[in-house]
């Protein structure tokens, strides 16, 4: 009788622990770091390695579709065309001015070897034949799979480069005709460091989360720009976890760099969720865990998971 009380209050005391400490773990572009980014191999290996929520990027086609990118132009360090020659280094064709046959004609597998950028993710295996894929592409993809994850789509707009990409509002529109039309609206999160895109889905499918994404770094600052955060000023509003708390946020997605545990603490006691990005080494990952942090994107969701098991956290099932 005692020994089985006392396992009930364990069993309790477990659930309780695992909730308290629940992490929304997000695979970045999938997971960058096995992966060429943002292809249809890159969320296939993070489901198998297991996440909560795949972190991916959207534009629109010259022909209105929503596809997965993470620039707004084909990147030559990532894209060969239909030749198999690397493009040329500089900026490559807009996807806003491509039709999506132009589009899935370029080969987005594999990262140009002699780059900094391949030395970075030096563990991402390529693969050839990844095109830029539909998001509807990728909704059928996880059903196929059964996996319940969570998906955080970011906006992808930049409000000083106008003629790049489609207008806020036909981003948007596609976008949640996409999400609605495969039945993943409660399953999905609208992230951008452009929140004029966060203000017109929280307009438009107020059910769903949005996520204001922050950079403060040496060389970007969307905080005190008030072009990028849908004209609130942090001045007027008293400081950042109050400036996303005034444009209607579910959650604030500082850079890593930038966040502090006071400010995780004060977006906390807001009711905001705080994710910070992207967060690759794993004694990064320990403290901000350490901070109570709602989620954690990564490249390397694998590294999390090791870091989540060591301080005794469920992780997610892996759908392989
Ligand atoms: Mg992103």
């Amino acid at each position: 009788m005692r020994c089985a009380s006392s396992r009930l209050l364990a069993a309790a005391l477990c659930l309780a622990c695992a909730s308290a400490f629940a992490l929304d773990l997000q695979g970045h572009r999938g997971t960058r770091g096995n992966a060429p980014e943002n292809t249809l191999a890159a969320f296939s290996r993070a489901l198998a390695i297991g996440v909560d929520t795949l972190e991916l990027d959207v534009g629109l086609t010259a022909d209105g579709v929503v596809v997965v990118s993470h620039n707004a132009a084909l990147d030559p360090v990532i894209t060969r065309d239909a030749s198999g020659q690397w493009l040329p280094p500089g900026r490559g064709p807009l996807i806003h001015s491509l039709t999506l046959a132009q589009l899935q004609a370029y080969d987005v597998g594999r990262i140009r070897p002699d780059t900094p950028y391949a030395k970075t993710f030096a563990s991402q295996q390529g693969r050839d034949g990844e095109h830029v894929p539909t998001l509807a592409a990728v909704f059928d993809l996880v059903k196929s799979r059964g996996a319940p994850v969570r998906f955080n789509i970011e906006t992808k707009i930049d409000p000083t480069r106008p003629a790049d990409t489609a207008s806020p509002e036909a981003m948007v529109q596609a976008l949640l005709k996409v999400v609605q039309d495969a039945g993943m609206a409660s399953r999905v999160s609208i992230q951008s460091f452009d929140w004029r895109t966060l203000r017109l889905v929280q307009k438009a499918a107020p059910a769903i989360p949005t996520v204001c994404l922050t950079v403060q770094s040496a060389n970007s600052d969307n905080v005190h720009d008030t072009r990028w955060t849908a004209g609130l000023r942090i001045d007027e509003e008293g400081g950042l976890p109050a400036l996303v708390k005034a444009a209607g946020c579910a959650a604030w997605s500082p850079n890593a760099g930038a966040v502090t545990q006071d400010l995780v603490k004060e977006a906390q006691s807001l009711g905001l969720q705080v994710i910070p990005w992207t967060v690759n080494a794993p004694a990064d990952m320990d403290r901000l865990v350490g901070w109570n942090v709602d989620g954690l994107i990564t490249d390397y969701p694998d590294r999390l998971r090791q870091v989540m098991q060591a301080r005794g956290m469920a992780v997610p099932k892996p759908f392989p």
